[in-house]
């Protein structure tokens, strides 16, 4: 085969890059020209300067060149018709034409189609008058979900949560024009991840690419705001084989033969944008040219020659079914600060030559020798990978040698592939809850009285307040007696021992919580001690703790035997495996050592000053954080695969509930994790009432 063709690709984002990359490696292709390109694609490709949308330049261009094949990157330039125009002229051009572009540039075209075929996609209802789109929306649950029927680059949904929001939108889209005159699409809101579905398409011809999935929120953890795409990768676990056949069949080949009947055949890339419903999958939208960045993770997997199937697209030609490599790709975006928002260009890039995988340049500019940045999303790294956990561990490694004063980027791209479950501790109490109110009304009937429950408060430490409103609230949920002793803050010792010893020789009361910490005039080891041991239920006791120590019964802290329970849930076995706590106080760090030691695991116990904690705590199956200082613990200080309790309640610079590890680094290797809030905080609690009802029994029953 000689290798001698021209292309000229038209583009210049990251997109562009990666099919300027694809064909790069095309034994056909002799010189590319990208128009206009970018500093990245300037290494791979002749730059230039042509606007996207400059039909007669492109044009003019490409037959003066002698190019042999046109590849049309974004959908500006279909959609002013440059397919139409280089095809009328008669040269070779990859990309749909004005007519079938459509499917892109009108909301409403996309959506009388899919139902008219009986495409699967939300049900939905189209206006230009602002006072019916109002009405319909407010007549309907929110969220509402208002597209923008046109090309707004991508900022023309929005996802309104309530009426003020939805007037807002409207208002923008049909009375300002924010995107100019046009109609708005009212769409039922789905639910359920969405995906990318890429294929070549030529008429009722659909050569499948690999699935992909986008992040479109700017920060870790799905928050902040929508941006163009912050990284993408492939090899998604949530789509099973059939269901991607079902969206190949029912929905790619479908499309193409109804445009066919249409009368606008596609002769491009049809991306479908795609949702895996509860009621199966829907279209939420169609591309009619690649995705960005999706396209940066799905062509480096492409075997087959990419000048190939676009040259037999361009001129319906049947084309061998292009060949995909078995492995998972992963980009990261790096993206200026402020970006989505406003930002600075102009800061230097170093390190990006030093990178080993794929770096596509999204917005770069060269100054002599010197690589600036020059847009939001600035460029991507792409690493590939056995699976999804090699290529997130490469793609970071890659992403740290690039230094650049002025980026960010997603620490968590693929993280609905590698995420751990979550420990739902609320969930998890709220059952031991509703068992435990079951059991009570047993009791009742049989000893005739109920559990109960004395809790003491001195003073007015807020935090203290909502703890012991909590735990009453949990106490009349479960059915038991609960008894709110509140005592001043310049309470005296005597009166709180004295207080203490009433409730010890009250036949009627079972538990008694003294709510710590308390005002300083209070010696708390005195109060501790004061409390009878068989109405520990808090498990503080001098007796109870040395009970748990000599392995003898007794009543188990509540914030340890919550842990324990939580950590059942994940379902490890702890026998043989290594434990590793991080925290040393008499209420958390040592118990809960205790209580792992007694199921066998071989037990660490580390604290802040313990020197290279992460040397113990990536030896940790399983790993409990209680020292009470957020991001003690940081994502590359666990195991993969580990359980990791997180005890810490914390602060944060916003004001915000946080634990002692960093939730979302350390999500992305652990095998299961708790949540702050919502994860032993309330097992806690759960814990105490169980402690209750057992010392209730032990006192009608006793041994
Ligand atoms: P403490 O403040 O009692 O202990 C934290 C650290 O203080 C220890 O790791 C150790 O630090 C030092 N320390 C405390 N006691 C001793 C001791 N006897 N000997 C030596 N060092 C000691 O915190 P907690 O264990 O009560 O709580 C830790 C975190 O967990 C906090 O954020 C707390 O709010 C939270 N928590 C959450 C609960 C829940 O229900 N979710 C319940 C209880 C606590 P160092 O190694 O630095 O010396």
């Amino acid at each position: 085969m000689a290798k001698d063709k021209k292309v000229l690709v038209v583009g210049g984002g990251g997109r562009c890059h990666a099919i300027v990359d694809a064909l790069s490696r095309s034994p056909q292709v002799a010189k590319i020209f990208c128009a206009p390109g970018n500093a990245g694609i300037a290494a791979q490709a002749e730059c230039v300067p042509v606007k996207d949308t400059d039909v007669q330049g492109l044009l003019k261009f490409a037959q003066e060149q002698g190019i042999d094949l046109t590849v049309v990157g974004p959908e500006a330039a279909l959609s002013v018709g440059v397919v139409d125009a280089f095809r009328a002229a008669g040269l070779k051009i990859f990309g749909h034409t004005q007519a079938a572009t459509r499917i892109e540039s009108s909301k409403e075209f996309a959506k009388i189609l899919m139902d008219k075929y009986a495409i699967p996609t939300a049900g939905y209802r189209s206006f230009d008058n602002f006072d019916e789109a109002l009405a319909y929306v407010n007549a309907r649950p929110f969220p509402a979900v208002l597209k923008y029927d046109g090309l707004a680059a991508g900022k023309g949904v929005v996802i309104a949560a309530d009426a003020a929001e939805a007037e807002a939108a409207l208002r923008s889209m049909l009375l300002d024009e924010a995107f100019g005159k046009g109609r708005v699409v009212v769409e039922d809101f789905l639910t359920g991840p969405e995906f990318s579905f890429m294929a070549f398409v030529d008429g009722e011809r659909v050569y499948p690419m690999p699935l992909s999935q986008d992040h479109k929120r700017a920060f870790d953890g799905d928050k902040g705001p929508n941006t163009g795409g912050m990284g993408a990768y492939t090899g998604l676990p949530f789509i099973t084989k059939e269901d991607e056949s079902f969206a190949l069949e029912q929905i790619l080949k479908a499309t193409a033969k109804a445009m066919v009947s249409e009368g606008c055949p596609l002769s491009g890339v049809l991306y479908g944008g795609l949702m895996k419903t509860p009621d199966g999958i829907k279209v939420i939208e169609f591309n009619a040219r690649f995705g960005d960045p999706e396209t940066e993770v799905v062509l480096p997997l492409l075997e087959s020659d990419i000048y190939d199937i676009f040259e037999a697209v361009a001129t319906g030609r049947p084309v061998a079914e292009p060949k995909w490599r078995k492995a998972v790709t992963l980009g990261v975006v790096l993206a200026s600060k402020g970006y989505p928002g406003s930002y600075e260009k102009g800061a230097e890039i170093l390190g990006a030559d030093q990178v080993d995988g794929r770096v596509y340049h999204m917005g770069t500019k060269r100054d002599g020798d010197r690589l600036l940045t020059a847009g939001g999303r600035v460029m991507m790294v792409v690493a590939e990978g056995k699976d999804t956990r090699a290529a997130w561990e490469k793609v970071y490694a890659e992403v740290a040698k690039i230094r650049c004063d002025n980026l960010f980027f997603r620490r968590d791209i693929a993280h609905w592939a590698l995420d751990g479950k979550v420990l739902d501790g609320k969930a998890l109490s709220n059952s031991i809850k509703d068992s435990l109110r079951e059991q009570v009304s047993k009791l009742e009937v049989k000893y005739g009285r109920k559990p109960s429950l004395a809790v003491i408060i001195v003073g007015n430490n807020p935090a203290s307040q909502v703890y012991v409103r909590n735990k009453v609230k949990s106490a009349i949920y479960v059915g038991m007696n609960s008894r709110l002793i509140t005592m001043a803050e310049d309470a005296t010792e005597e009166a709180l021992l004295k207080m203490i010893d009433d409730l010890n020789r009250d036949p009627e009361v079972d538990g008694i919580l003294v709510q710590l910490p308390l005002p300083k005039q209070i010696n708390e080891e005195r109060v501790i001690d004061a409390i009878a041991k068989e109405k520990d239920v808090d498990g503080f006791h001098p007796g109870n703790v040395s009970d748990l120590w000599l392995g003898r019964p007794c009543t188990v802290p509540c914030t340890p035997k919550g842990i324990l329970r939580l950590i059942d849930e994940s379902g490890i076995d702890l026998a043989g495996k290594t434990a590793v706590v991080v925290g040393r106080s008499n209420i958390v760090g040592k118990p809960v050592a205790k209580l792992l030691l007694d199921r066998n695991a071989t037990v660490i116990i580390a604290h802040s000053r313990t020197k290279d904690l992460k040397a113990m705590t990536l030896q940790a199956d399983v790993l409990v954080v209680a020292v009470g200082r957020p991001n003690m613990v940081t994502g590359d200080m666990i195991k993969p695969g580990a359980v990791v309790i997180d005890v810490g309640i914390n602060r944060d610079a916003d004001g915000k509930l946080c634990g002692d590890v960093d939730y979302v680094g350390a999500r992305l290797r652990a095998s299961a994790i708790t949540p702050v809030p919502g994860g032993v905080g309330p097992m806690t609690i759960a814990m105490l009432m169980e402690n209750t009802v057992e010392s209730f029994l032990a006192r009608v029953e006793p041994r």
